[in-house]
């Protein structure tokens, strides 16, 4: 296959997915529902960090106040947490990736990782949605990041910040767009479709 794409020495159905998108397009959900269909780990970095903050630990205590403003830990901490969990076993099977990366030097980074496993991104699903839609779902949530202003920040860093991404995979091939703004059964089964993944 042309360039390799399809991973040297990798298990069939081993599969590298990142999911893309703002916040409350829904990504989340189905970056779960899709990591069943497939048998991969879903990583989702904004689960991580919370789970750190919950515990206490030192990661907790280093990103709670970034995480209450809506903005974005940095760069340098991100990719620690990310090297580190794709390195656990369960990752060498393929994963899936939510909420990662975020910034053009988190893609960076990312490709550096996957990389020096002689690998590549296999796609990367965009779940989009009118910001409309996307400010009522959040305000209906109740999530201690959940407050308007903090809702209209984390959608600000995101076009900023994340939203170029999407070109920047997009000239690599890898872009698979889904309309989010659907019931989440129906977006579900066009994410596998845009994959070629059959339903469990
Ligand atoms: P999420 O659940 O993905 O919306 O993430 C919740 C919050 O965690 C974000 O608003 C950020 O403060 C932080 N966060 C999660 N993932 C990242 C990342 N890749 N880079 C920087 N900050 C992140």
């Amino acid at each position: 296959m042309a360039g390799g794409r399809s991973s040297v020495g990798a298990p069939k159905g081993q599969r590298r997915i990142v999911f893309l998108g703002p916040p409350n397009s829904g990504k989340g959900t189905q970056a779960t529902l899709l990591a069943q269909s497939v048998g991969i780990p879903a990583i989702s970095t904004g689960e991580m960090l919370r789970a750190a903050v919950t515990a206490g630990s030192e990661l907790g205590r280093r990103v709670q106040g970034v995480m209450a403003r809506g903005e974005l830990v940095q760069d340098e901490l991100m990719a620690e947490v990310v090297r580190d969990r794709l390195s656990q076993t369960d990752a060498a099977e393929g994963f899936l990736l939510d909420g990662y990366p975020r910034t053009a030097a988190q893609a960076a980074t990312l490709e550096e990782i996957v990389g020096e496993r002689y690998t590549e991104l296999d796609d990367v699903v965009l779940i989009d949605a009118p910001e409309d839609v996307l400010v009522a779902r959040a305000l209906g949530r109740g999530r201690e990041d959940d407050r308007e202003e903090v809702v209209r920040e984390r959608l600000r860093v995101y076009r900023q910040k994340t939203a170029p991404l999407v070109d920047f995979y997009d000239v690599k091939g890898l872009l698979r767009r889904i309309d989010g703004d659907q019931p989440i059964e129906q977006v579900a089964q066009q994410v596998r479709a845009s994959l070629g993944v059959r339903a469990v």
